[in-house]
């Protein structure tokens, strides 16, 4: 069905807003909030406000490809936009081409109103939060160069991804190739982490799971396989 133009013009636009909290996304309505007082992240279409909240068919088995989970409401949605009462906002990837030539490539790509390079972390270089961050947001898609599992040569900076059924790994070990996601640092213990790694259509992304204060480390799990390793290297380093 299309509206008509009467119709549209009476529709009001719905935003992604921070929540006053601070600590996670609300999706408000024009009129519904003071614009001047909360910091708005983007606006959502009319399609895609529709698409919010539609579940999965029951039918049809999770596909990490096409659907979105809500882990707080532990169901699976149909779209990207995902569930309607704990919204994703997904930001886009940003890439700095002026004024820093000098440095690689997966560092201009660090997004500067979030993230910054810091060398104080858990384990060398590492990701810290420029401001408050709250739960919900999208980073990524994770860059690198994609390989077969098998031929992968550097698992630290690798994640799996499932292309048509095969599992292929992406490896940002490069950092002309790989992005800023490369830099995250993985917490000793899977409690520890205040991101979450996804696949989406393809490729991997992380999400906000806990709030992250401002100057606070960003750290996603690497797995079971991966945090034993790093446990074992800490460990001989003391
Ligand atoms: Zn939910």
């Amino acid at each position: 069905m299309v509206a008509t133009r009467s119709q549209t013009r009476g529709r009001k636009s719905h935003y992604y807003v921070v929540a006053a909290n601070l600590e996670a996304i609300e999706i408000l309505e024009e009129g519904e909030f003071d614009m001047n007082n909360r910091e708005v992240l983007g606006e959502i279409s009319d399609a895609a406000y529709e698409r919010l909240g539609v579940k999965k068919d029951g039918r049809l088995k999770f596909d990490t490809n096409k659907h979105i989970v809500c882990l707080d409401c532990q169901a699976h949605y149909k779209e990207k936009e995902g569930c309607k009462l704990h919204p994703i906002y997904w930001v886009e990837n940003s890439f700095a081409s002026q004024g820093g030539r000098r440095l690689p490539y997966a560092e201009r790509t660090i997004p500067p109103e979030y993230f910054y390079l810091s060398e104080d972390t858990i384990a060398g270089q590492g990701i810290k939060a420029a401001r408050k961050i709250p739960v919900g947001l999208v980073f990524g898609p994770y860059k690198g160069i994609k390989t077969p599992t098998e031929e992968c040569r550097n698992p630290g900076y690798s994640w799996h991804v499932t292309i048509k059924g095969k599992l292929f790994t992406v490896d940002a070990f490069d950092k002309t190739k790989g992005n800023w996601l490369r830099y995250v640092n993985s917490p000793n213990e899977e409690t520890g982490g205040n991101m979450i790694p996804f696949q989406y259509q393809e490729k991997i992304y992380y999400k906000t799971i806990k709030v992250i204060q401002k100057d606070e480390e960003v750290l996603v799990w690497y797995g079971e396989q991966y945090g034993k390793e790093l446990r074992n290297l800490r460990a001989s380093r003391q």
